[in-house]
Parts: structure tokens; sequence; C-alpha cells
């Protein structure tokens, strides 16, 4: 048990904020952990399943002497809420973003960050379908990736030591430039839940006309590749929002990569599909 800050503020209770909450108790990480989100109703849920030591009623006080202030709310309110809360910021504090868009947020959160205060962006590459204050569990980041993109100005020892928390909650880390951070996660994460609620948009397309059979009948293909379609609405509506051209550039070459396959189903051109998904097995297997 090592106490890393003395006091934890956790911006937004949802999946994200709620499992570092747990985590971070659960290593006796730090002395108090503070919690605030905007609405009255995650903030009473908060209190009831007592995630944090303390619930604020504003941000502004919720950040009031935290050693490190973590924002995990969707991407497109980041920059209101350092706004909201840069006047507030101890001298000497730290804080971080758990967004999964980079690059925009950085724009939008470093303007308001007060001289003194050290910001570091970050993204843990670990997540559910399940959103809120009560979908949060300590061991969601254990060996999963959690990405630092600091900035050329970035303080090392703040860096460092945002680091030691990040592996003490059982998570691996490194560094990345913003920009690539946002292509990589494009194919990784982006594009793949864009086509998952793609399909899920089409099944319902066909529900119309068979009667709920597809939806009744979805056999386990369908129920793997779209169980990241029951993700939060206002998280993805703010990813594509703030990754668009990294997004768009994906999903360009998805599309001719389809059209590649479509048009090998349509000359019955079995070789092709064949190399291909040999091709593409063996890389999905490298995958654990
Ligand atoms: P969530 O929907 O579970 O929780 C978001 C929380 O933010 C809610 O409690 C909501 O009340 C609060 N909130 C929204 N706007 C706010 C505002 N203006 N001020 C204060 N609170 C506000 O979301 P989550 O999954 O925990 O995602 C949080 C962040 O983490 C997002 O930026 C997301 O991109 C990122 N992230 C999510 C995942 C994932 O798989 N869910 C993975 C990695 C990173």
């Amino acid at each position: 048990m090592t106490v890393i800050y003395d006091r934890v503020a956790l911006i937004g209770l949802g999946l994200i904020a709620g499992s570092m909450a747990h985590a971070i108790r659960e290593g006796g990480l730090a002395r108090e952990i503070v919690g605030y989100a905007r609405s009255a109703e995650t903030r009473d849920t908060a209190r009831e399943i007592g995630l944090c030591d303390r619930i604020a009623d504003s941000a502004a006080e919720a950040v009031e002497g935290a050693d490190l202030i973590v924002l995990a709310v969707p991407v497109g309110a980041m920059g209101a809420v350092a706004a909201d809360i840069a006047p507030h910021l101890k001298p000497g504090a730290t804080v971080t973003d758990v967004g999964s868009v980079k690059q925009s947020v950085i724009d939008a959160v470093a303007p308001h960050i007060p001289p003194g205060v050290h910001f570091v962006p970050g993204h843990p590459l670990a997540g559910t379908e399940h959103s809120g204050p009560r979908a949060g569990f300590a061991s969601l980041f254990r060996n999963r990736w959690w990405l630092l993109t600091p900035l050329p100005d970035s303080d090392p020892d703040a860096v460092a030591r945002l680091s030691d928390l990040v592996r003490a909650m059982g998570a691996k880390t490194d560094t990345m430039e913003p920009a690539h951070h946002d292509l990589v996660l494009a194919v990784t994460s982006h594009a793949p839940h864009l086509i998952a609620y793609t399909m899920v948009g089409v099944a319902d397309h066909l529900r119309r006309v068979t009667d709920e059979e597809v939806i009744q009948y979805s056999a386990a293909g369908f129920r793997d590749f779209t169980r990241i379609a029951a993700s939060d609405p206002t998280m993805w509506r703010d990813v594509f929002l703030h990754n668009k051209e990294a997004t768009l550039d994906i999903l360009g070459r998805f599309t001719e990569e389809l059209f590649v396959l479509q048009r090998a189903i349509r000359m019955g051109d079995g070789q092709q599909l064949f190399d291909y998904f040999t091709r593409t097995r063996a890389i999905r297997r490298g995958i654990i």
C-alpha cells in the first residue's frame, strides 16, 4: 500500500472514473478520493454506493486542494470542465484526462491550465459496453495499456508520478504522440465501434421483414461482433466528432476492402477469399 497522491479528484463518475475509484481505494494509492458529476442523480448514486470518500456539489469544490485531477467526462465536455476548474487548481497539481481522443482534448484543455499546474493527457485502453457510476470495477485496467500523450513541456516528474499510479492500478503504460494515438485508435477502436453500430442498424432494417428473427436468432457472430454497439451514445458521438479525419481515413480504407471482397463474392473468386481470410486469420490469432 503506497500513497501516490494525497487527494485525487475524479470529474465525471462513469465507468472509467468509477473503476479508478475502486482501483485506487483497493491499492491504498490515495488518502482521499473526491468525486463530482454534473447530474445530481449520478452524484446521489455515487454517494449511495460509497464510490468516493466525498462527493462534491461542484467541480470547483471537487478540485480544491487536489493533487491529481482526472477529467473523465465525454470528450466534447473536456474543455468546458477545464475552464470551470482552472481558477481552483492547486499550484503543483497534475491534471490528466482519460478521453478516447487525444489531440482535440489537448487543444480544448491545455489553454485553460494555469502556470504551475501540470497537464499530462492519457487514455486507458480498457472499457466495457456499460456506463454510469455503478459500472466501474477495480480490475478494469489490469494488464491493459494506458497510453500517456505528454506535451513537449510536460514536467517529467509529473509524467513519472502519473505512470506510477497507472501501474499501481495494474495497467501497462507507454507514451505516444497525440496525433499518432488518434490514428492508431481509429483503427483499433473507433472504426470497429462505428461498424458494429452500423451492423445493428442493418439488422434493424431486416427485423421489419423477418418478424424479429434477426434479433431473436442472432448467431454467435452477430452477438460477438456487435457487443460494443451497446456502448454509450454520448461518448461515441463525441469520439467521432473529435477524431474526424483519422476515422474518415480508416472508414475509406475499410470501404475499399469491403468492395474488394464484395467483388470476389460476386465473381465466385474463392481463391481470393481464401487467401484474404488466411492472411487476416493469422494476424487476428496473433492478438491475445
Ligand atoms: P460514462 O458515460 O460511464 O460516464 C461519464 C460521466 O461523466 C457520467 O457520470 C456523466 O454524468 C459525467 N458527465 C458528463 N458531462 C459532464 C460534465 N460536463 N461535467 C461533469 N460530469 C459530466 O463514460 P465513461 O465510459 O466513463 O467515459 C468517460 C471518458 O473516458 C470519455 O472521455 C471516454 O471517451 C473515455 N473512455 C471510455 C472508455 C470506455 O470504454 N467506456 C474507455 C477509455 C476511455
